[in-house]
């Protein structure tokens, strides 16, 4: 079979590979759906995971089931599924624990382009099919339903980590596709007023049309600023952090409430340390803490989430500015997904 691969860090090519084999717990799905992330770009360009060879690219998709084990009870050839991003180890202790996305050590519930070929191929395989697929809506199209494999559970796991509760209000730093479904998710949660971080003019649009109450351009001086301005000088009781750099935690502490909560799922790339501004801190007993997670994964979380858009509480397919038809144009959405234009928000290869 054929698949987009990352040949080596900073190289990326077309490879053939053979269709994998499928365990009895397992899946072989094909794919009807891609979208290239910005966590790709880390993988290829900036060697986030380390040196990998002809390992196939890819985590969000979704498909159709082609073949499933002898031991799998929910699925069949010929379902239309949606693919988690992180497909965990029900069985492993830190899923028993509540942390399917560190099952077998940390972040190795994410497997597909990490320690297997990911999705950009025209076979894939799933661990554990009963546990990490979930049966796709008729009513919600295959390209919308790519945006359910790691965009809307990570946008809303930051609001999770944030424990956004109704009435709070919510700074979110970042309206890329991640921030954008961290807007969408405060605004479900019943958060009052939604500052949203960013400088592109559709995202800041885009994040409008979400629940977003004000647009800070990070570009136009100190964020703590002028959220302090607008909030008359008492700050958020939530951040969620779905961009920026290690810097950007001393910004979210500073802009914090005593009692704050942060929730990043921004990936941390540079330096050795994220820095916590003491004072602004309480002197260490300031009461604002800070979790920063990856997304759970899983069936249930998809099923949830596919409820949400079925029921119209939630339209993902805001995110969807470029579109391509066939699997060829695979290397022109993961090179736009890296150099990132003005008018990008996310990529979808319908195959
Ligand atoms: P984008 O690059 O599309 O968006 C980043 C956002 O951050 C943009 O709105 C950008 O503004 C803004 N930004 C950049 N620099 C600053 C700054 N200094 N201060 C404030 N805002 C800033 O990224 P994605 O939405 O695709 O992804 C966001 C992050 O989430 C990435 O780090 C990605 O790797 C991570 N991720 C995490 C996952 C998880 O499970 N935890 C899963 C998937 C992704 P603008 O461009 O408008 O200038
Ligand atoms: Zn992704």
């Amino acid at each position: 079979m054929k698949g987009y691969a990352m040949l080596s860090i900073g190289k990326t090519g077309w490879i053939e590979k053979d269709i994998p084999a499928c365990g009895p717990l397992d899946a072989i799905v094909k794919p009807l759906a891609v979208a290239p992330c910005s966590s790709d770009i880390h993988t290829v360009w900036a060697g986030a995971i380390g040196e990998r060879h002809d390992m196939i690219l890819g985590h969000e998709a979704v498909g159709e089931v082609v073949e499933v084990g002898s031991m799998v009870k929910c699925f069949k050839p010929g379902d239309r599924v949606i693919v988690p991003a992180i497909t965990p180890d029900w069985s492993a202790l830190e899923s028993q624990a509540g942390y399917s996305m560190h099952s077998g050590g940390m972040l190795a519930g994410w497997k597909f382009s990490n320690f297997k070929d990911g999705v950009f191929a025209e076979y894939f395989h799933v661990n554990e099919a009963d546990g990490n697929l979930a049966i796709l809506p008729d009513s919600i199209d295959i390209a919308t339903a790519t945006m359910l494999a790691d965009m809307v559970p990570t946008g809303f796991h930051g609001v999770e980590l944030a424990d956004v509760q109704f009435g709070d209000k919510v700074c979110v730093i970042g309206i890329g596709p991640v921030g954008l479904m961290a807007v969408a998710a405060a605004a479900i949660r019943g958060a009052s007023y939604i500052y949203a971080v960013g400088s592109r003019p559709n995202c800041a649009q885009v994040a409008k049309e979400y629940g977003a109450s004000e647009i800070i351009n990070y570009k136009n001086g100190d964020i703590v600023e002028q959220i302090m301005t607008l909030t008359s000088g008492k700050g958020v009781d939530r951040v969620v952090i779905a961009g920026g750099d290690n810097d950007t935690f001393i910004q979210a502490i500073r802009m914090l409430k005593p009692g704050g909560k942060i929730g990043n799922v921004n990936y941390l790339g540079e330096g050795d340390y994220v820095r916590v501004p003491r004072t602004e801190w309480g002197c260490g007993m300031g009461h604002k803490s800070i979790a920063g997670g990856l997304m759970p994964g899983g069936r249930l979380r998809m099923e949830k989430l596919a409820s949400l858009v079925e029921s119209g509480r939630l339209d993902p397919s805001k995110l969807l500015t470029h579109k391509f038809n066939g699997f060829e144009h695979m290397e022109e959405a993961l090179l736009l997904m890296k150099d990132k234009p003005k008018d990008l928000i996310k990529p979808v290869v319908i195959l």
